[in-house]
C-alpha cells in the first residue's frame, strides 16, 4: 500500500493506492454512527461496487454510465435521492467508478447541505492516475464540457489497481494519456520511463502500471498544492493539450470521442502549435506524436473524424475557463517536461494552424 499525501487548505487529505480493503476501514470510521452512500453506475457496480457496498454497509445509489452521467439529470436525480434518503452533512459520500461518475458525485455532494465529505474509488486508469485527485467536479451542460461546477477536495481517495483488471483496452489507453501528460508539463525523465515502459503499463504489468498511478498522483498533488483553485497559472498547466480537447470532444459530440483521446491529440497538436511559432524543438513533437500513437491515441484530427473543423474548434476553444479579457489562453510548450501558459494567443496563427493540421 502506497500513501501519498495531497497538501491542500483547508484540509490535507490521503491517497490509498493499493488493495481496496485497506480503505474500507477508514471510510466506515469517518461515517461513524451514519451509513456511507455509495454512488456508482450498472458496470462499475456489477463488477465491483457491489463488493464494496457490501463491504461498507453503505446504500448503493447508480447512476448512468459514462459520459452521459455529467449531466443536469443525472445530478437532479443523485440530490433528489440524498434529500429523500435525509443524508447528514457529516456523511461520507463515495464515489466508486470512472471520471465521470467522480466528477458528478464530486458536484453533487458540493452542493447538497453546502457540502458533504467525498470519498473517490477511481476505478478506471485515467480516474486512479488523475481525475480523482485535485477536487475538480463537473458537469456538461449546453454541449459544453465540465460548464458547471465547483472545487470540493476529497476526504480520502482509494485507488485500488487491481479494478484495472477488468477495464477494455480503449479505455487503458485513454487513461495512459493522461500520465504521459505529467512527463510532458514538468518532468521529461518521467516522459522518457513511458517512452521505454508504456507497453508494459498498457498491458497491464502490474508494477509498471503501480508506478505509472503513483508518479502520476504525485505530480498531481505537487502541481495542485501549489494553486488549488487554479488561479495562480501553475494548476493550468495540468490542462496541456486542454483545450483542444474539449473543443474536440464538444465538437464530435460529447462522449464519442473519449476524454484521454482527446487530451493525446490535444497534447500533440499543442506540441505542433508550439514547434510551428518556434517555441519548441521539432524533434520534440516528433517524440511526442510517436509515444502517443504508439499507445494507440489520435494524433491527427483525421483519426477522430474532425479534419476541416478549424474554424468550429476554434470558437470552441475561445469559451474554454482559462480564456480571460477576451484573449485565448493555451497551455504550449518549450519542449517536453517544458510546458507554459500562454495568456494571449494570435487567434489568426492558430486557426491557420489548425486549418492545415488535419
Ligand atoms: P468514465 O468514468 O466515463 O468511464 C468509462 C467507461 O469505463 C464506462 O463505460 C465505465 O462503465 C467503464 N468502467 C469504469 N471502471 C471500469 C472497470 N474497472 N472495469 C470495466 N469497465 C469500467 O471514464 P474516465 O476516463 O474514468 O473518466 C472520464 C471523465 O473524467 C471525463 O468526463 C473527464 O472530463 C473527466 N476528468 C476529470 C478530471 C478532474 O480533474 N476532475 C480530470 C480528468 C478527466
Amino acid at each position: 500500500m502506497t500513501v501519498i499525501s495531497v497538501e491542500v487548505s483547508p484540509r490535507s487529505y490521503d491517497v490509498l493506492v493499493g488493495p481496496v480493503e485497506a480503505g474500507i476501514e477508514r471510510i466506515v470510521d469517518m461515517a461513524g454512527n451514519s451509513a456511507p452512500v455509495l454512488v456508482s453506475e450498472p458496470r462499475v457496480f456489477a463488477l465491483h461496487g457491489a463488493r464494496v457496498a457490501e463491504a461498507l454497509g453503505a446504500r448503493p445509489l447508480l447512476v448512468a454510465e459514462g459520459e452521459a452521467a455529467k449531466g443536469w439529470n443525472e445530478l437532479h436525480k443523485l440530490l433528489t435521492a440524498f434529500s429523500e434518503h435525509n443524508i447528514s452533512r457529516d456523511t461520507p459520500i463515495v464515489a466508486c467508478g470512472g471520471g465521470s461518475v467522480g466528477d458528478l458525485v464530486g458536484l453533487a455532494a458540493s452542493l447538497f447541505k453546502r457540502g458533504c465529505p467525498v470519498v473517490h474509488i477511481p476505478t478506471t486508469l485515467l480516474s486512479q492516475a488523475d481525475s480523482a485527485v485535485g477536487g475538480k467536479t463537473a458537469i456538461d451542460a449546453f454541449g459544453e464540457k465540465n460548464l458547471i461546477g465547483t472545487f470540493h477536495q476529497p476526504a480520502l481517495v482509494v485507488a485500488d489497481p487491481a479494478f484495472l483488471d477488468t477495464l477494455d483496452e480503449r479505455q487503458v489507453q485513454s487513461g495512459y494519456a493522461e500520465i504521459v501528460k505529467y512527463g510532458l508539463i514538468d518532468d521529461p525523465a518521467l516522459f522518457a520511463w513511458c517512452e521505454i515502459n508504456g507497453r508494459g503499463v498498457l498491458a497491464a504489468h502490474r508494477d509498471l502500471r503501480d508506478q505509472a498511478i503513483c508518479s502520476a498522483i504525485r505530480a498531481k498533488a505537487r502541481i495542485v498544492a501549489g494553486d488549488v483553485t487554479d488561479r495562480g497559472g501553475r494548476r493550468a498547466l495540468l490542462n496541456l493539450g486542454h483545450s483542444f480537447a474539449h473543443a474536440i470532444e464538444a465538437e464530435a459530440g460529447l462522449g464519442n470521442v473519449l476524454h484521454g483521446e482527446a487530451v493525446a491529440l490535444g497534447m500533440t497538436l499543442a506540441f505542433r502549435f508550439s514547434s510551428e511559432l518556434g517555441l519548441c524543438p521539432a524533434a520534440d513533437t516528433d517524440r511526442v506524436a510517436a509515444h502517443l500513437a504508439d499507445a494507440g491515441l489520435p494524433v491527427r484530427l483525421a483519426e477522430v473524424g474532425l479534419a476541416g473543423r478549424a474554424k468550429q474548434l476554434v470558437d470552441w476553444i475561445r469559451r474554454d475557463k482559462k480564456n480571460a479579457e477576451g484573449q485565448v489562453a493555451l497551455v504550449l510548450s518549450h519542449g517536453i517536461g517544458r510546458a507554459f501558459l500562454d495568456r494571449s494567443v494570435d487567434e489568426r496563427r492558430l486557426t491557420a494552424f489548425l486549418v492545415s493540421a488535419a
